[in-house]
Formats: structure tokens, sequence, C-alpha cells
């Protein structure tokens, strides 16, 4: 029966939720900072202490690597990020590193014999606050250069994303030397808090990912005519404000109504209107979108529609509307196969487990180009997330273990599909 060591797992968690730390329960520790280092210090110990041999990489990605029985076979890997949000909470990302972590070391002390190398990663700068979101997953899996990382900026030293892992002792200049081989790995892992209210709703420990979604994110300009707020009336005015104020509405209603099966999301979580005073009627506005679905077909007509009510608006209003398309993530599938092993070991463990689709991006979908990826979740108390309210009960992310440690060791078997 494979069980983890929760009191080891539990002091090693408390450990890494002291660095950055952000009020009582929060976590400010952003990726290329001496708090980030901090901690990825201290992740490195743990997995050296655990006979892995550690690499860390020109960005500042950090593996440890336990060899299989066959020589030259691609490897099993796990883990998640070590960084958060500013402010965020303390489980999103470490209790996926931690958790692989206690996998490998467990499969060791076991003794359990395994064909494939196992492989426990911490990724850099998964969270927006560092700069470029997936940071270190985008640039082991090839899908981030030097160029990109120039022209990020990096929020806490206001320097570029490439000067800012300069700063932390890496070596952006070898950013191309981060990328795995595509035949290196057989599959990918990751285990994660749902950051929503599925699981703990259905009193399950365990979900399974089937997709996580696509996401399309950019901003909406909205142009009229800036004007005196007693002066002019309301039948004479191109109020910039109210034309966005209209189009959220309508767009929300659309959302809303999409069937449960594309899960799609739509948030616009920026406003600003321009000149920006209480006497004046706003000639300009900007809002941001982030539109999610598991459905990028449902995406695209969705962003169809938006294109359409801005139309309409201007007709209406007078206000033109120019949508500018900023990020384009397409849904990604997690593997027939990882999804199959999940299963098996939430089984095995005697955890139950349900599927659901995952609406954050993860490191899992950029480790998509390398090789299959599966996803675990473990349930978010209320749906928390992003937040120092975050909270995740310990017993959980123990169960998450388990079933990982059990899933693990399952793939890395010769004959078993990924
Ligand atoms: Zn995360």
């Amino acid at each position: 029966m494979i069980r983890a060591n929760r009191v080891r797992m539990k002091k090693e968690f408390d450990a890494q939720s002291r660095i950055g730390r952000y009020g009582k329960t929060g976590l400010a520790r952003i990726a290329l900072t001496p708090e980030y280092n901090r901690v990825r210090k201290l992740v490195h110990g743990w997995m050296d202490a655990a006979g892995l041999k550690t690499r860390l990489d020109a960005v500042g990605n950090l593996i440890g690597r336990k060899e299989g029985r066959v020589k030259g076979l691609p490897a099993v890997m796990a883990g998640s990020h070590l960084d958060s949000q500013n402010p965020g909470g303390r489980f999103d990302g470490p209790a996926g590193v931690l958790a692989a972590l206690e996998a490998v070391r467990r499969i060791g002390e076991m003794g359990a014999a395994h064909d494939h190398p196992l492989e426990v990663v911490a990724f850099v700068g998964e969270e927006s606050a560092c700069g470029i979101v997936t940071f270190g997953s985008s640039v082991m899996a090839g899908q981030l250069g030097a160029a990109g990382m120039k022209s990020a900026v990096h929020p806490p030293t206001g320097k570029s994303v490439y000067e800012a892992v300069r700063l932390a002792g890496g070596n952006p200049s070898r950013v191309k030397s981060c990328r795995l081989p595509r035949n290196s790995l057989k599959a990918f892992i990751e285990l994660h808090i749902e950051q929503g209210p599925v699981l703990e709703a259905a009193g399950a420990p365990i979900g399974v990912i089937n997709t996580v979604v696509g996401a399309l994110r950019g901003d909406i300009h909205f142009e009229g005519q800036t004007a005196h707020s007693g002066g002019q009336p309301m039948d004479y005015r191109r109020d910039a404000a109210m034309a966005a104020a209209v189009f959220m509405v309508e767009m929300e209603g659309a959302a809303r109504r999409a069937p449960e099966s594309q899960r799609m999301t739509l948030t616009f979580g920026m406003m600003s209107a321009r000149p920006g005073w209480y006497s004046i009627v706003p000639g300009g506005a900007t809002i941001s979108f982030d539109l999610r679905s598991k459905s990028d077909k449902a995406s695209a007509a969705m962003l169809g529609r938006m294109k359409k009510a801005l139309g309409r608006i201007q007709k209406k209003r007078g206000v033109r509307g120019r949508l500018q398309l900023l990020v384009k993530y397409t849904a990604c599938p997690a593997s027939r196969g990882i999804r199959r092993a999940l299963e098996w070991a939430a089984g095995e463990t005697g955890h139950a487990s349900l599927t659901l689709s995952s609406g954050g991006i993860h490191d899992a979908c950029r480790m998509a180009a390398l090789c299959p990826i599966g996803m675990v979740f473990v349930p978010s108390v209320k749906g928390l997330s992003h937040t120092p309210e975050e909270y995740t009960r310990f017993p959980d992310i123990v169960a998450g273990a388990e079933v990982l440690t059990s899933a693990i060791l399952r793939l890395a078997g010769r004959r078993v599909k990924a």
C-alpha cells in the first residue's frame, strides 16, 4: 500500500510557507527575487538529501532525477511551481512540487522498481506576477527565447525578465540550453490545487483533469467624445464608458448562456475611463477581457460575437470599439493514458476521485509541447485561490501525493502507455 510520509510533508510545507510570507497565511514570493531564490535553495537541499541528482538550468528551473532500471528511456516528470501571485496563497504551486518530491522519494524508500527515470521539477515563474505566465515551462518547452524575455517587464525590479534572470544569478544568454529535447520525457504530471469549488462540493479529494481550458486575453478600446457633464444632454452624448458598460453586461449574459459543456468564463478585470473626472463625460474607455473555454471553437465564436456587438454599439451610441487580442492559448487535453493511470492510482490508494476540467492555465499546458501530460487536482476550500485566504486541507494534499506516487510508478513501467 502506498502511503506518503505526512509528518515530513507537513514539516516541508510549513517551512516553504514561511519564506516570502504575506500576512498570516499568504505569500508574496515572486520569481527571480531573493525570497524566491531562498525557497528554491531549500527545495534543492531536500532533493539532494533524497538522493536525487539535481540540476539548475540557466533561467532557474530546478530538476531532481532518479534513474530507472533501463538505460536510455525518457523520464516520467512531475512537479509545479514555487512562485506566488503578489500576494497569493501558500498552496498554489508548492503543493505540486512537494507532492512530486514526496512521490519520488517514497518510491525510492519503498525500493519499488521502475524502468523509466523519474524527475521532480520546480518551474520558475509560473505566475503572471513575474512578468511572463508559465515562464520556466515555456523556456523548457522551447516556446520562449531571449527576445520574449527582453520584451517583458519583471514587475518587482522594473527590469526586463531577461535582466531579472541575470540579477537572480541565472544566465539568460544560455536560455536555449534549458530546452528539453523532444524525446527526453515520457509523461508529465502536475498536481495542483483546484482553485475552484467543484471537488469540495462533491466531497472528493482527487480530481483527474480531462482538459485545461484555452484562453483569449486582450483589451478593448472605446472612443467617443469628451464633453461637459452638465452642458451635454443625455441624448447628445457619445459616452465611451457607458458603451463599455453596455458591452460588458451584454457579453456577460452571452457567456452565462453558453452550454455547460463549453466551460466558458468571461472576465473584464480592468476598466478605465478617460480623462477620468467627476464633471467630464468620458470620451475614452478601455477594458480588459479574459475569455476561457474547453472548446477553442466556442472561444472563437464568442470572440466573433464580441466584435459584432462592438459594431452594433457603434451604430447605436456613436462610440467606436476596437478589440486588441494580446494572448492566445489553445485548450490542452490531458492524455488518455495518464488519465487512466491517475484513475487507477486513486482506486489503488483508496481515494475518491472525479473527472473535471481546469479553468486555470498551468505549466502542464506548456509541457504538452514535449510529451503527453496529465493533471491531478486537490480541493480548494470555498474554491478560493490567488488570495492569502486560499486553503487546502493537509490530508487532501497527502491523498494527492499518494495518488501521484502510484500513478508515477505505473507510468514508469515500460509497458504502460502514457
Ligand atoms: Zn499555480
